[in-house]
C-alpha cells in the first residue's frame, strides 16, 4: 500500500446530503476553493457519490464524499438513494444541504421547514448518531428577516445540528460553515493516527529522543509515548535512543528502519546522519498533522524572512504549570528566531488555556506541539489565527524551516511536499 492510499483511510469522511439541484457541488466547491465535484443546472448530475481526498484549510486531511439526490426518480433513482444512504455508514461528519428558496415555498410547511426527503435522512443521521449541520444554501436569494425566520424553523427541536445559512455562489457564510465543521469534527483521537497510517506490521520506526539536563527525571514526554503507543498498536517496532547511538543503530538495523522520528531540537544533527532515502520528521511535525493543519502551519512559516524590528511573536504551549517542552519556548525559540531574523523582536509566551482572543498583535503565533490539548482546540487556534490574518506555525514546522530541512521533514507527506515543491519551493 502506498502512502497516499493508507493516508486516505484515516481522513475524516465528510459526506454532502440533499435533494437534487440544492447545491451541494457548489457548496463543496466553494469550501475547497476549487472544483471538486461537477456542477450542472441539469438535475441529477451526481449519479453516483463521488470521493475526492483533500487537504482542506483549516480542517486538515479529509475525504469529501458528494452523493446523489435524495429525491431521485425511477428505478435507477432508488437505486442511487439506497447508495447514498449506504455512504452513512463510513460518514463522520454530514452535511444536509437544502436550497432556502424550496424551504421558503413548501419545505416551511413541515414541522421543521424541510423536505421529507431531508427529514428522512436527518432521521438517520441522527439513529447513527453522526455529526451533522444543515446548509441552507442560496441565501443570497432571500431577504435577511426571511431568511432568519427559516433558519429558526430548521434548527427545530435539535439545537446539536447548527444550522448555517451560506451563499455557494456568492462565497458568504463559508467562514461561519468551516468553524463550525471544526466545532463538529469528531475527535482526531477517535480515527487519526499519529504515525500508524504510514506504517505496516514488522516495520521499524527509529525515535530519538536525547536525554539531556532538560528532559524530565525519570520519564518520557507526552508526545514520545503517544508516538510509541501509536507505533504499537499497528504492531510496528519502535526503537528509542538518543542522538549519539542514531548512526550505529541504522548501521545494526540496516535497511529496516522506515522512519526516523526525532526530537525537533535535535533535527539538524540527525539530519546529517539519516540517509535519504529514510524518511525523516519529528515529533513536533507529526502532532502537527495529527492535532492541527499541517499544510497550513508550514506555508505559514516563510513569515519567518520577513520579520521587522519591533514585530511582537506570541509563543504558546499548551501546558500549564509545568512546561513539559522546558525551555525551547522560553529560551531556545528566541534564540532561534533573533539568529534567523537578525531583528529585535518582542516575544511574549502564554500556556494552557490562556490563549488570546485577539492576536492582531502578533506578526507571528509559535505553539507547541499541543499534545495535551484536545484537536479540537489546537484546530480552533490555527483558525483563529487564520481568520484574523495572523501566521502560525508550530515548534517542529519553525526548527525545522530555520534549519532549512522542513521540505525533507514533510515528505512522509505527499500532498504538503507537494504543496511545498509546486509552490515553487520554500523561500
Ligand atoms: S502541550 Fe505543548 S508544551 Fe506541553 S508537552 Fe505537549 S507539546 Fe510540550
Amino acid at each position: 500500500m502506498s502512502l497516499n492510499q493508507t493516508l486516505q483511510g484515516d481522513r475524516v469522511q465528510i459526506a454532502l446530503f440533499g435533494k437534487r439541484n440544492a447545491g451541494k457541488s457548489s457548496v463543496i466547491n466553494a469550501i475547497t476553493g476549487q472544483p471538486v465535484a461537477i456542477v450542472s443546472e441539469v438535475k441529477g448530475t451526481t449519479t453516483d457519490p463521488v470521493s475526492k481526498a483533500m487537504e482542506i484549510l483549516p480542517l486538515g486531511p479529509c475525504m469529501l464524499i458528494d452523493t446523489p439526490g435524495l429525491d431521485d426518480e425511477g428505478e435507477l433513482g432508488k437505486k442511487r438513494i439506497e447508495r447514498t444512504v449506504e455512504v452513512l455508514n463510513k460518514t463522520d461528519l454530514a452535511l444536509l444541504v437544502t436550497d432556502i428558496t424550496l424551504a421558503d415555498k413548501t419545505g416551511m410547511e413541515t414541522d421543521r421547514g424541510l423536505g421529507s426527503e431531508e427529514l428522512e435522512i436527518l432521521k438517520r443521521i441522527e439513529e447513527k448518531k453522526i455529526p451533522c449541520i444543515i446548509v441552507l444554501n442560496q441565501a443570497d436569494r432571500l431577504d435577511g428577516e426571511r431568511t432568519e425566520e427559516i433558519r429558526r424553523q430548521v434548527s427545530g427541536k435539535n439545537p446539536d445540528n447548527p444550522v448555517i445559512v451560506v451563499s455557494a455562489e456568492k462565497k458568504t457564510g463559508l467562514e461561519e460553515l468551516k468553524d463550525a465543521m471544526i466545532q463538529q469534527m469528531p475527535a482526531a483521537d477517535d480515527r487519526l493516527h499519529i504515525i500508524g497510517d504510514f506504517i505496516g506490521e514488522d516495520d521499524m520506526i527509529l525515535l530519538v529522543v536525547p536525554v539531556d539536563s532538560a528532559a524530565p527525571k525519570g520519564r518520557l514526554i507526552m508526545p514520545q509515548q503517544q508516538v510509541i503507543r501509536d507505533i504499537l498498536d499497528s504492531h510496528a517496532a519502535a526503537v528509542v535512543c538518543q542522538v549519539p547511538q542514531v548512526a550505529h543503530m541504522l548501521d545494526v538495523l540496516r535497511d529496516r528502519v522506515k522512519i526516523v522520528v526525532t526530537d525537533s531540537q535535535a533535527f539538524q544533527e540527525v539530519s546529517q546522519i539519516v540517509p535519504e532515502e529514510i524518511f525523516l520528521t519529528s515529533f513536533s511535525i507529526l502532532f502537527a498533522r495529527h492535532k492541527g493543519n499541517l499544510q497550513k502551519l508550514a506555508q505559514d512559516v516563510t513569515v519567518v524572512n520577513r520579520l521587522q524590528d519591533g514585530d511582537k511573536i506570541l509563543i504558546a504551549e499548551g501546558c500549564t504549570h509545568h512546561r513539559q517542552c522546558d525551555d525551547i519556548g522560553t529560551v531556545k525559540i528566541p534564540r532561534w528566531l533573533k539568529e534567523h531574523s537578525g531583528k529585535e523582536l518582542v516575544i511574549e509566551t502564554c500556556s494552557g488555556i490562556h490563549f488570546p482572543t485577539d492576536l492582531s498583535p502578533y506578526r507571528l503565533v509559535i505553539h507547541c506541539g499541543g499534545c495535551t490539548l484536545h484537536e479540537r482546540e489546537m484546530r480552533h487556534r490555527i483558525f483563529q489565527a487564520g481568520g484574523q490574518g495572523v501566521p502560525i506555525v508550530n515548534y517542529g514546522i519553525f526548527i525545522a524551516y530555520v534549519n532549512g530541512i522542513l521540505e525533507r521533514s514533510v515528505k512522509l507527506f505527499p500532498e504538503v511536499y507537494r504543496q511545498l515543491n509546486g509552490d515553487g519551493g520554500m523561500e
